[in-house]
């Protein structure tokens, strides 16, 4: 390979130059070709200035009419331009007497700017402009003008200056990595192409494809970019797969009478997971596994089983959730489930203080306690692991290298990483799935337990409360149970408990006849327990709660749901907040609840939550909407940092980088490390917890 290697090696870079640009992640000559144009502009032919729209960034030519200097809020100079099809206001508000005096009428000029209204017409603010010799034309740009993202001192024709010498004197020992028969089928272009359509597009090029980020060339380097992604997860599982585990040894007694235990039989999805997650168990290599299921399709209880046989067989195994509310059913559900089997569950939260901290953390390191469930406090640095050999986390948080690293010291087994099963309620579109999981194996509950109905979703406007109130009141003295789940107020804890307070209050007086309860996010474990224990044994009719209700609450009984504005929740908030109703066999409704006028946005999630009761469908829907950062948490996506791919808007291609992963991981592991290396560098940073 010949050619310069570093920035400083390039004509006209010195020391501080290159610090700037390695604040635009700029590392190398290489990396420049990488950096690609924010947007463009159309300098590339004249705009009549009669078919100007405000908002149009264009290029117009014509003669000054008049200059003058006004004095309104502030010294402004304005010069009226006319091409013959109208007329065009210039507006400065800094210029200089010599500016003033060469744009006199009669010199004709070329601008550049955008467009707006002002109070004499259409004008363009500061436009940039240069004079023109009326028999001498002036060329115009033969391509594009590419935009390139910059950073404070380093002005855009430096970096067009810098371009224009990387693109002649490197682009032609960058290797193409992907294969040729890819390219075709796909119909994109080779690397070479790519780049310097993008740097330099023809002025003929479809530009509409471009700003939407749809061109061939820009999908060439996405489809680059997921596969670099999808390669470096693909690794880290290989090399996960040879690392030493603990394989599990146990004839089971624990699990079959667990199972036989239950009220109901596993659905057939629930029995391929746990299959799936025992082989995983019994292999001498560390199962990273992911269970990906609807809000109730019955994770928890699959969870349970593969405890089970890690405690079976000798382990210690943690359960993880996200909130203490959800740690705190879990507790519940798994002593119900585990104290008749003779297990020992323990409990560490961030709330947990003092002696009974201490007594935790002696009774997790002595072994005693063989189930321990929490929340994050759960790994912190004073707790130390006796045995442990399975860790279960709910809900999409996923263990990055180093938090792995640390995992194996407190676990206490040796150099030996304990099994981890991840469960989402979050169901992504396969093909999104294999690419943003390639790290995990996954199985797929899709079943729903037999005998559920699916939840009647309406959308109510606030002015009829009364109704809603009255419908509550019917349902209730049929012996059905209700939540009432109160707003979100600008993320403020405090805010929220104060709306329930006063929610609760009024639904107390307006429905005297009923037993009506109160949970929120600042309650005592302890009140919160006893208040969900009421309303699970029906000595409450209806429970006002904040959203804390939000994630695993379980009270079968219930059907109805009312959540108050419904307009500011998101779509998989509002899914994960109904499926807490359409858990038993008795029909179930959903009420959201609006203030109106709705945004467009609310309108379209409102109609998406009546629709639709398919997880699938809610979450493909609010990917479109928000996009995979967003909904899948900025842990999960946000470690990938695209710089050219939208992984909605380049779903399509996700087969391909399938494919082609699979191809390059075949024939040539140096390939799939030199892709990696192009887009994300030799240090992997990967998701952290
Ligand atoms: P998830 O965690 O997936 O949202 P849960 O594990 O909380 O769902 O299960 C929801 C409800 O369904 C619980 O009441 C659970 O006991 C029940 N359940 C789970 N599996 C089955 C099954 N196979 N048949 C009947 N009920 C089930
Ligand atoms: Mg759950």
């Amino acid at each position: 390979m010949s050619g310069p290697e570093k920035l400083t090696d390039l004509r006209g870079i010195g020391p501080a130059l290159a610090e700037k640009l390695q604040r635009l992640n700029v590392h190398t000559p290489d990396d420049l070709l990488f950096l690609l144009p924010q947007r463009y502009e159309d300098r590339t032919r004249v705009t009549a200035i009669g078919s100007l729209r405000p908002g149009n960034r264009c290029v117009i030519e014509g003669d000054v009419e008049l200059t003058e200097v006004v004095f309104r809020r502030r010294r402004t100079m304005l010069c009226r331009v006319s091409d013959g099809t109208g007329i065009l206001t210039l507006r400065f508000f800094y210029f200089s007497k010599a500016q003033q005096n060469t744009l006199a009428r009669g010199q004709r000029v070329r601008c550049y700017g955008e467009v707006r209204s002002g109070p004499g017409g259409f004008e363009m603010v500061h436009p940039e402009y240069q004079l023109l010799n009326k028999n001498k034309p002036e060329p115009l740009e033969q391509q594009l003008t590419a935009v390139y993202p910059t950073t404070e001192g380093l002005q855009q024709f430096r970096l067009r200056g810098l371009l224009e010498q990387v693109l002649k004197t490197r682009i032609n020992d960058l290797p193409e990595l992907l294969p040729q028969s890819l390219l075709n089928a796909q119909q994109l272009p080779s690397l070479q192409e790519a780049l310097l359509c993008l740097h330099n597009p023809p002025a003929n090029i479809e530009l509409h494809e471009l700003i939407d980020g749809k061109h061939p060339a820009q999908r060439r380097l996405a489809l680059e970019e997921i596969l670099a992604h999808h390669l470096s997860m693909r690794r880290i599982k290989l090399d996960n797969d040879k690392e030493p585990g603990l394989p599990m040894k146990t004839d089971n007694t624990l699990l079959n009478d667990f199972l036989s235990s239950l009220r109901f039989q596993l659905t057939g999805d629930q029995q391929q997971t746990l299959a799936d997650i025992q082989q995983d168990l019994y292999k001498p290599h560390p199962m990273m596994r992911l269970i990906q299921g609807d809000v109730g399709c019955g994770k928890t209880v699959v969870a349970a089983a593969a405890a089970l046989t890690a405690i079976n067989s000798g382990y210690q195994v943690v359960i993880m959730a996200p909130t203490e509310l959800l740690a705190e059913q879990h507790r519940d559900n798994f002593q119900t489930w585990f104290q008749p089997l003779g297990i020992t569950v323990a409990w560490l939260t961030g709330s947990i203080t003092g002696k009974a901290r201490a007594a935790a953390y002696e009774g997790i390191a002595a072994g005693h306690a063989q189930l321990i469930i929490g929340t994050h406090a759960l790994f912190q640095d004073a707790v130390a692991y006796h045995k442990l050999g399975l860790v279960v986390v709910d809900e999409q948080h996923r263990f990055g290298v180093e938090q792995r690293l640390s995992l194996i010291e407190k676990s206490g087994t040796g150099k030996r990483q304990p099994h981890q099963l991840v469960m989402t309620a979050t169901p992504i579109p396969r093909t999104l799935a294999m690419t943003l999981y390639a790290d995990l194996d996954t199985s797929v509950i899709a079943e729903l337990p037999p005998g559920r109905t699916p939840v009647t979703t309406v959308a109510v406007a606030e002015q009829r409360r009364g109704e809603v109130v009255a419908r509550i009141k019917e349902a209730c003295k049929g012996g059905q149970r209700a939540y009432w789940v109160c707003p979100l107020i600008d993320d403020s804890e405090a805010l929220d408990y104060s709306a329930a307070e006063t929610t609760f209050a009024m639904l107390q007086e307006a429905l005297p006849e009923l037993a009506v309860g109160l949970i929120h996010g600042r309650m005592k474990a302890a009140e919160k327990d006893r208040t969900m224990k009421a309303f699970a044994a029906g000595e409450l009719n209806l429970l006002v709660a904040t959203t804390v209700i939000e994630v695993g609450v379980d009270v079968p009984e219930a059907t109805l749901m009312v959540i108050e504005n419904a307009e500011r929740m998101g779509l998989s908030q509002l899914h994960q907040l109904r499926g807490r109703v359409g858990r038993g066999a008795d029909k179930s409704a959903c009420v959201l609840m609006y203030k109106s006028p709705l945004s467009n946005i609310a309108h379209t999630r409102l109609n998406v939550m009546r629709e639709t009761n398919d997880g699938f469908v809610v979450a493909q829907q609010d990917l479109e909407l928000r996009g995979p950062g967003e909904v899948l948490g900025k842990r999960q996506t946000g470690a990938m940092q695209l710089r050219v791919a939208d992984l909605i808007r380049d779903a399509d291609l996700l087969p391909a980088v399938q494919s082609a992963a699979n191809a390059i991981l075949q024939q040539d592991e140096k390939v799939a490390q030199e892709i990696i290396n192009r887009w994300i560098g030799n240090h992997q940073e990967f998701v952290k917890v």
